[in-house]
């Protein structure tokens, strides 16, 4: 049987998805070929690598506003540097709310001065920063849309004249957004999107060839993107996988259509969580995410009768990050609403055993 997936990433894809996938594994749309033993300079891929840019577009509602898609290597992590590297010359603002953005810190103070222009680290990152000041001398400003750990997700972007840097990892194509008003948006997207080690990157061409330094050819977006995302042999099988996610996606009606979907699953959950006396959740309610759901059980005599109802039930993945402890339900894309439904069943059948 399958199990109700709550993985944090690598995630659930939809079904078809993984489907169309492995059959592609055997043989490419009837060409006699497996996808991942043809050139990657082969019309069939390169077709494949074409519509998977655009669609990125498509689903953001960037197409014809100056952007390029582009399907890199080295996940959200090579990106922490890559960011930099070609859009840091002097002084970058970056938003401290948790691991990844600390991450992405650590790497961008290689390249020139970083100031943390806000952080919740003070409260174990439960809440995200409001209202704070943005030094319009900055070559850009550094979010983390989504904060996987911990469970909290920007609601509002700041209103900035400088340019603003996302880090999309685990919320990418999951809500409407206005994507514009970001210069470039990245993903280790094997959260919403693809198989491990999926780089999405989206870029505003006008934003790039503004630092003074040498970029090395493989870490330069503008040399991806004279390539048309081939300056060498791409991810070719990830891609793949985007691409039919996207279109998934796309004939499901796109973002906004999973949008209200998401929110009918979060909202699930976390009525479940503030109604339930046995839960309690994690994250500050107003900055909630949709996409990960953390929470604490309140009785510790009752963690391990929680375990075994999960695990009887075919929940797998709901363990809180090492960091956080408790709980975490991660509820992509592409995890149906029943698995919520099964979950909650058994939160609110723990009520009475407790
Ligand atoms: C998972 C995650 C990352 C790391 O992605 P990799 O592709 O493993 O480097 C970075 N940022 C966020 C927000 C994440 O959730």
């Amino acid at each position: 049987m399958k199990k109700h997936n709550f993985s944090a990433g690598p995630c659930i894809l939809p079904t078809e998805v993984m489907q169309k996938a492995s059959e592609a594994i055997q043989e490419l749309d009837g060409i006699g070929l497996s996808l991942i033993e043809i050139s990657h300079r082969s019309k069939e891929f390169v077709t494949i690598m074409e519509k998977a840019r655009s669609l990125a577009l498509e689903l953001m509602g960037l197409q014809g506003k100056g952007y390029q898609a582009l399907f890199l290597q080295g996940g959200a992590s090579m990106q922490f540097l890559m960011t930099a590297f070609n859009l840091l010359d002097k002084k970058a603002g970056y938003v401290n709310t948790g691991t990844w953005s600390q991450k992405a810190i650590k790497e961008a103070r290689l390249f020139g001065d970083v100031v943390e222009v806000a952080s919740s680290q003070e409260d174990n990152f439960r809440y995200i920063p409001k209202g704070f000041d943005i030094p319009s001398d900055m070559d850009y400003l550094h979010l983390t849309s989504n904060n996987t750990i911990y469970g909290t997700q920007f609601k509002e972007f700041p209103k900035t004249d400088v340019p603003l840097v996302c880090d999309m990892s685990s919320d990418i194509f999951s809500r409407q957004l206005d994507f514009s008003q970001f210069d470039l948006i990245y993903a280790g997207a094997q959260k919403n999107m693809g198989p491990a080690g999926t780089t999405l990157v989206v870029v505003k061409e006008d934003v790039l060839g503004k630092v003074s330094r040498k970029i090395p050819s493989m870490m330069d977006y503008s040399m991806h993107i004279s390539k048309d995302s081939m300056f060498n042999t791409p991810l070719v099988f990830a891609v793949y996988v985007s691409m039919l996610t996207m279109q998934w996606l796309k004939d499901l009606g796109g973002v906004a259509v999973i949008e209200e979907i998401n929110e009918r699953k979060a909202n699930l959950i976390y009525s479940e969580i503030e109604l339930n006396p046995v839960f309690s959740g994690i994250a500050a309610k107003e900055d909630r995410s949709i996409m990960n759901a953390t929470f604490n059980i309140t009785d510790d005599e009752l963690k391990d009768i929680f375990d075994d109802m999960c695990k009887e039930a075919g929940i797998s993945g709901i363990n809180g990050h090492r960091s956080v402890g408790g709980y975490r339900a991660s509820m992509y894309n592409a995890l149906p609403m029943e698995s919520v439904g099964v979950l909650v069943d058994i939160m609110s059948e723990l009520e009475k055993k407790g």
